[in-house]
């Protein structure tokens, strides 16, 4: 079971968005990766170009079958960036 872990939508034009040896196991729950902002602690195979943009053109961590349990790892640093600091507020 655990359903809300894995979804696949292969009805989506541009499945699979990136090659995985096994495509059965492409998980499709985070189509955009939630880690993105956190720079280089996402955990996943990114670059960054020259101009500071983060690449990450060769990861499949959002994709692959354990992809929710990494993405839950790193929802409380996630959670620590969205908070408002004591100036915010007002404290
Ligand atoms: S796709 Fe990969 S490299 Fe890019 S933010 Fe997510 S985990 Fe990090």
């Amino acid at each position: 079971m655990e359903n809300y872990k894995f979804m696949q939508n292969k009805a989506c034009e541009y499945f699979p968005c990136h090659k995985l040896k096994n495509e059965k196991e492409f998980n499709c729950l985070f189509c955009y990766c939630p880690l993105y902002t956190l720079k280089d602690q996402c955990g996943g195979h990114y670059v960054y170009l020259e101009n500071g943009i983060k690449s990450c053109q060769a990861c499949t961590k959002p994709h692959d079958k354990d992809a929710y349990e990494h993405v839950m790892k790193k929802m409380k640093d996630l959670m620590e960036m969205g908070k408002r600091t004591h100036n915010e507020i007002g404290k």
